[in-house]
């Protein structure tokens, strides 16, 4: 049952990788957490088609059954769920100190936090890139190259994640034309030097896309670019896009409370989940940009589950939502858990 009148041991906002994981870790550690999942839960895996890079499913695993798998395994040590989206987070500043998570009018008091609410892809906002999607335009190459098998793509974007993208295309695309609204690159350079150096990858600079046009068959038919400096527009026959210009994590919740980066991106202490609040972890995507992988984010979510669990056992805390109804938080008599 889930209340909130209840003091909650923990609560996850977020439900890919990072968040299921730390779920799984806290329902078996007996912290009976409350994960708010969202209304689209299991992040952006529920998103993509294949996945097989994920270990353990050698055959390959679709990201929406794998996702259910991440859930149902919660479940089975107790992990209970709100199918909703948190609206609002306040988080404490004392240690032993209690948060709250809001679903609308209901507040879910807690004494830990895990973030976990994950990052979207970076759109470009231009005609045709909504409504393609799923048609021809993509977000993730590792995800969807396969459809592309020996037809004409492109990749717009000038980082690593571009070029990592061409690269892998390429092994399937008759060819990968990358597009990048730069004639310099952000990627690195031994990125930049590996993608050039394959015969099937084309460059198109300064352009960038301007719409996305459907063919005959009501999927992608060709992209319209422009060019950079001259304002030149042109046309590319193409059947997938795949759109590679960065992430934007989702931090806005706890924008006004913990330390992020220049990109959005949580800021956590060292090698550990924490954040500068006691008692408030954040793991996955939400605080990596730079591995962004279902395994990786799984992980970090184990990592920010054993950190609540240390945390719940080191740090004194009141022992009743009672003693909390009465007031002062310094006065309430403080009981480590076993
Ligand atoms: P990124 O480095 O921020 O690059 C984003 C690229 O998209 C830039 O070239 C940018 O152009 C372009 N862009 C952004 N907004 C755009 C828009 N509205 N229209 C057109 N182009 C736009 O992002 P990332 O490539 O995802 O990489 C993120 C981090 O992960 C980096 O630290 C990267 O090194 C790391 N990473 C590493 C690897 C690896 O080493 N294997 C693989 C992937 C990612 P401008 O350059 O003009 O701003």
């Amino acid at each position: 049952m889930t209340s909130p009148d209840q003091l909650e041991n923990v609560v996850i906002v977020g439900s890919g990788p990072a968040g299921y994981t730390a779920a799984l870790y806290t329902s078996r550690a007996n912290l009976k957490p409350l994960v708010i999942e969202g209304f689209l839960w299991g992040g952006l895996l529920q998103q993509t088609t294949d996945v097989e890079n994920y270990p353990g499913f050698p055959d390959g695993i679709m990201g929406p059954e794998l996702m259910q798998k991440f859930r149902d395994q919660a479940e089975r040590f107790g992990t209970r769920f709100i199918t909703d989206e948190a609206s609002k987070v306040e988080l404490s500043d004392e240690p032993g100190g209690i948060h709250t998570v809001w679903v609308g009018d209901d507040a879910y008091r807690t004494r830990t936090v895990i973030l976990a609410m994950g990052a979207e892809h970076k759109k470009l906002a231009v005609p045709g890139e909504d409504e393609l999607g799923g048609r021809g335009v993509s977000y993730c190459a590792t995800c969807d190259a396969a459809f592309y098998r020996d037809k004409p793509t492109m990749i717009v974007g000038g980082g690593d994640s571009a070029m990592e993208e061409a690269i892998f295309l390429s092994k399937f695309a008759s060819k990968v034309i990358v597009v990048h609204r730069r004639d310099e690159f952000r990627a690195s350079k031994i990125m930049l030097e590996r993608a050039r150096g394959i015969e099937n990858i084309e460059w198109l600079t300064p352009y960038a896309p301007e719409e996305f046009v459907a063919g005959e068959n009501g999927a992608l038919g060709h992209a319209r670019l422009r060019h950079s400096d001259t304002g030149e527009a042109k046309d590319v026959e193409i059947s997938g896009v795949f759109i590679a210009i960065g992430h934007v994590p989702q931090s806005q919740l706890v924008a006004d409370q913990l330390t992020r980066d220049g990109a959005g991106y949580v800021v956590t202490e060292g090698k550990s989940t924490r954040t500068g609040k006691p008692g408030a972890f954040a793991a996955g995507d939400l605080v990596d940009h730079t591995y962004r992988q279902a395994v990786t984010a799984a992980g970090s979510g184990t990592q920010a589950a054993l950190d609540a669990e240390w945390y719940l056992r080191d740090t004194p805390q009141v022992d009743t939502p009672e003693e909390l109804a009465e007031g002062d938080l310094a006065e309430a008599q403080w009981a480590p858990r076993a």
